[in-house]
């Protein structure tokens, strides 16, 4: 990874929401044991769940969310014009996240079923590259606090910056859970980028993928073992959806 230059040791910092739960900025905010020293590291510019100051000069921006408005295109294409880096983290950001199910239907009937007869300034959900460069993505719903701030300080301080390559499966295997497709349940654990410490799965609840792809995944392998255990593709399906991680894969036709 490049170095930034960053020459004060103070990081400035802001933090933006967009369209989300704001669960993700919940998580940095969470009062743990890490956060007084992490707060050290950084002059907090703009993060409106944690302060009331609002500066435009930043050196990171992190976004949270997805657009789905046109004033948020542009709010975000100046954040991008403020930041010298931009990281989109959470599921929402990174990926479009569970609002992308709103893109399974026709806009105009999605605000009528919604709405009623009430005009709403509405888009489309895209993901924060599909409006901005973005300069690294951390996935999750929510994402990790401690992966958060991991990659925070090393963006600080010039470090490689990495995400698991591996599959939740992995994690998994290593809290010695029982594997639930024996259980007779799909789990995307297999496809899933690790890193979540198997969350859900050692909760006895499948995997249903808010990490995105892991590296390197075998897309129709897995695709063919939930065929070979007769398990309903529709709801394969649904569960790719559900947080719009997996579309590449799922209209791949090569
Ligand atoms: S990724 Fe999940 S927790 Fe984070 S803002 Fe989106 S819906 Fe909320
Ligand atoms: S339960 Fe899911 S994550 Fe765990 S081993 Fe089975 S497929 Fe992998
Ligand atoms: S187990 Fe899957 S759905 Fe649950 S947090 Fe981890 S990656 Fe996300």
């Amino acid at each position: 990874m490049q170095h930034l230059g960053f020459s004060h040791t103070t990081l400035k910092i802001g933090s933006f929401d967009f369209t989300c739960c704001e669960g993700c900025q919940l998580q940095l905010a969470n009062h743990e044991s890490s956060l007084p020293a992490f707060l050290e590291l950084l002059d907090i510019r703009n993060f409106r769940e944690i302060s009331s100051e609002r500066h435009d000069d930043y050196d990171i921006a992190l976004i949270e969310g997805s657009i789905t408005r046109q004033d948020e295109a542009e709010r975000l294409e100046t954040i991008r014009k403020n930041a010298k880096v931009l990281v989109a983290y959470g599921s929402c950001a990174c990926f479009g996240g569970v609002n992308s199910l709103k893109n399974n239907f026709p806009l105009d009937q999605t605000v009528r079923e919604v709405y009623g007869d009430k005009s709403v300034d509405t888009l489309p959900v895209r993901k924060i590259s599909d409006v901005v460069k973005e300069d690294y993505s951390i996935p999750g719903c929510p994402v990790s606090k401690e992966e958060v701030e991991r990659i925070i300080v090393s963006i600080a301080t010039g470090s490689i910056i990495s995400l698991p390559k591996y599959p939740v499966c992995v994690e998994c295997k290593q809290r010695l859970n029982t594997c639930l497709f024996d259980l007779g349940e799909i789990c995307l654990g297999p496809i899933t980028r690790a890193g979540c410490d198997a969350v859900c799965t050692s909760g006895k609840t499948p995997c249903l993928g808010c990490r995105g792809p892991a590296d390197d995944i075998n897309f129709p392998s897995f695709m063919q073992l939930v065929s070979d255990l007769k398990l309903s593709r529709d709801e394969l399906d649904e569960k790719l959806g559900f947080y719009n991680c997996f579309e590449e894969f799922r209209h791949d036709k090569s």
